[in-house]
C-alpha cells in the first residue's frame, strides 16, 4: 500500500488515520435495511458509499471481513420506543405475514444492490435468526446492574454511563434531549434517554413474531441486533461501523452504550456515516413525496449504474439532492465515458510506469476521505494522457475494482450491435414518435403505457437533452 488511508470519524469529529486492530485486517459492520418495503434511492446512496469504502480498503491491500444485519424484527416507527412496529405496518399493508414480508423485501434489496454493483457482504444475519444471543446479552446487562425491568419491559439504564451522547458535542446534546420532549414519553423509564432491550407482549397485541424469555414472551428492541450480530462474527474489538446520518442517534448512541456496558471496554474505533439523499422537499423517506426505488428509475429509462454514477460524482459527507435533471446530466456523461473506453483497442503492451503513476493519483483520491469525484477526474486525466490505449484499458479495469461502473464490460446496445434488426429500429422509432405525440397532449397515461410496452420487448428509452435515445437490455 503506498498511501495511508484517512476518513471522518464520527467519534471523534476529525478526519484520522485508518489502523486497524489487527495489521492488515478489517472487521466492518453495516446496519441492513429494515425490510418491511422497497429501498429507496436515499437507503442505496448509503450502501454505494459504504460499498465505496470497503472496496477503497480491499484495493488498498486490506483483508475486510463484512457483516451487515437484516432488521426483520423491532424497529420502531419512531427509531426510538415509540410507535408500530415496522415490520407489522408492512404486513398489514399487505395481508402478508411478517416472515413473508421480510422474505420479499429482503430478496428486493439484494436485486437492487446486484444492479448497482454494491458486493454482499460476507456474513449477512437476519435479526430474527439470532433472539438466544439477543436475550444471553440483555441478562448480563441486568446482571452487571444497567439494565432494569419495568412494565414488562426491559430497559438499558443511561444514568449507568459517564457519557452516554458519545456522538454528540453540547449542543446537540441539548437539540436531542428537545426532540425527545415531544415524543410520547413511556412512564417505565427511569431516565428520559433509557431505552428498550426487550419487549413483552405488553406493546403490541398482535405482535406476529415472538419468543420465549426469561422476561416473558417478547421480541428485541432494534439497537440490540447490531451490538449482538456485529459481536457474533466479529468478536469484541471492531475496527469500522457504518450506516447513514440518521443512525447516529438514537440507534449508535444506543449499540455504543450496551456493547461497552456489556464488554468493560472500548468497542469500536472507527464510526463511519454517510449523509441523506435528499429531494426538493428535504430528506427521501418511504413516507413522503415521491417514492423512490431503483425500478422506478429503470422504468424510467435509466441504468441503475447511472445513480451509481451520480452518488460518486458526490463526497459522502455532503447532503445529496435528487433531480431528473441532473441524473440525465450523469446518464449522457456515463454514456459517453463507457463508449470511450469501449473504443480503446485492448491489446498490446501495458507501459508500467504510466500505469502506477495513475494508479497512485487514483488511490491517492480515495485515500484522502473517500474522494470518489476526485478518483473519476484521475479516471478521465488518464484518459486523455499520452499511454498506450492497452495501459488506460488496464487502468480502467483496475479502477473498476472500487467504482463498480462496469466501466469494461462490452455493451448490448445499438452502436455495438450492428445486427440490429431494421424492422425492429424502425418499430422503436415510430413508437418513440407515438409517444412524443401523447405527450405533446399531456396524455402521460399514454405515454407511460408506451414505455412500458417496449419494456417488455426489452426495449428501454432514456430521455436526454439530445432526445429520445433507446437500446436492448
Ligand atoms: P432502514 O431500512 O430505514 O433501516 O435504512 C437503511 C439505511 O439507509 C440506514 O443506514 C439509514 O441510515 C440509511 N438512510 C435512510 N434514509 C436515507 C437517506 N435519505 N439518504 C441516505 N441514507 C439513508
Ligand atoms: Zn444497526
Amino acid at each position: 500500500m503506498e498511501n495511508k488511508l484517512y476518513f471522518y470519524n464520527t467519534l471523534t469529529k476529525k478526519i484520522e488515520q485508518f489502523i486497524p486492530n489487527e495489521d492488515g485486517k478489517v472487521s466492518m459492520y453495516t446496519c441492513g435495511p429494515t425490510v418491511y418495503h422497497y429501498a429507496h434511492i436515499g437507503n442505496l446512496r448509503s450502501y454505494i458509499m459504504e460499498d465505496l469504502l470497503e472496496k477503497t480498503l480491499r484495493y488498498t491491500g486490506y483483508n475486510v471481513k463484512r457483516v451487515m444485519n437484516i432488521t426483520d424484527v423491532g424497529h420502531l416507527s419512531s427509531d426510538a420506543d415509540t410507535g408500530e412496529d415496522k415490520m407489522l405496518k408492512g404486513a398489514k399493508r399487505e395481508h402478508k405475514t411478517v416472515m413473508e414480508i421480510a422474505k420479499y423485501y429482503t430478496d428486493a434489496f439484494f436485486s437492487d444492490c446486484q444492479k448497482l454493483n454494491i458486493k454482499t457482504p460476507d456474513v449477512v444475519e437476519p435479526a430474527t435468526n439470532c433472539i438466544d444471543e439477543f436475550i444471553q446479552m440483555i441478562r448480563v446487562l441486568l446482571e452487571k446492574g444497567f439494565a432494569y425491568e419495568a412494565g414488562g419491559n426491559i430497559y438499558f439504564d443511561t444514568s449507568r454511563l459517564k457519557e452516554y451522547y458519545v456522538f454528540s458535542n453540547q449542543s446537540e446534546k441539548e437539540l436531542l434531549v428537545g426532540v425527545r420532549e415531544d415524543v410520547d414519553e413511556d412512564a417505565n423509564k427511569r431516565n428520559k434517554s433509557d431505552f428498550v432491550l426487550w419487549f413483552t407482549k405488553s406493546k403490541f397485541d398482535d405482535q406476529e413474531l415472538k419468543w420465549e424469555s426469561p422476561w416473558g414472551l417478547g421480541y428485541p428492541g432494534w439497537h440490540i441486533e447490531c451490538s449482538c450480530i456485529s459481536m457474533k462474527h466479529l468478536g469484541e474489538y471492531m475496527d469500522i461501523h457504518c450506516g447513514g446520518v440518521d443512525n447516529i442517534f438514537p440507534h449508535h448512541t444506543n449499540e455504543v452504550a450496551q456493547s461497552e456496558s456489556y464488554l468493560g471496554h472500548k468497542w469500536c474505533n472507527y464510526w463511519f456515516h454517510v449523509h441523506h439523499l435528499n429531494d426538493k422537499s428535504g430528506k427521501m423517506s418511504k413516507s413522503k413525496g415521491e417514492f423512490l426505488t431503483v425500478s422506478l428509475l429503470e422504468s424510467r429509462g435509466y441504468d441503475p449504474l447511472v445513480y451509481r454514477f451520480f452518488c460518486l460524482q458526490s463526497h459522502y459527507r455532503k447532503p445529496l439532492e435528487f433531480s431528473y435533471e441532473v441524473l440525465d446530466n450523469m446518464g449522457a456523461a456515463y454514456e459517453k465515458l463507457v463508449k470511450r473506453i469501449g473504443t480503446l483497442e485492448r491489446d498490446g503492451e501495458v507501459d508500467r510506469a504510466g500505469f502506477e503513476e495513475y494508479r497512485r493519483r487514483f488511490e491517492a483520491a480515495l485515500c484522502d476521505d473517500l474522494n470518489s469525484a476526485m478518483a473519476i477526474t484521475v479516471l478521465y486525466d488518464m484518459l486523455k494522457a499520452d499511454i498506450s490505449d492497452a495501459t488506460k484499458f488496464a487502468l480502467a479495469e483496475d479502477f473498476d475494482r472500487v467504482l463498480s461502473l462496469s466501466l469494461t464490460v462490452p455493451r448490448a446496445g445499438k452502436e455495438a450491435d450492428p445486427k440490429v434488426d431494421a424492422e425492429l429500429e424502425a418499430y422503436v422509432l415510430a413508437k418513440i414518435e407515438e409517444r412524443k405525440a401523447a405527450k405533446k397532449e399531456k396524455d402521460f397515461a399514454k405515454a407511460d403505457a408506451i414505455r412500458a410496452e417496449l419494456l417488455e420487448k426489452g426495449i428501454v428509452l432514456e430521455d436526454t437533452r439530445e432526445g429520445v435515445k433507446w437500446k436492448k437490455i
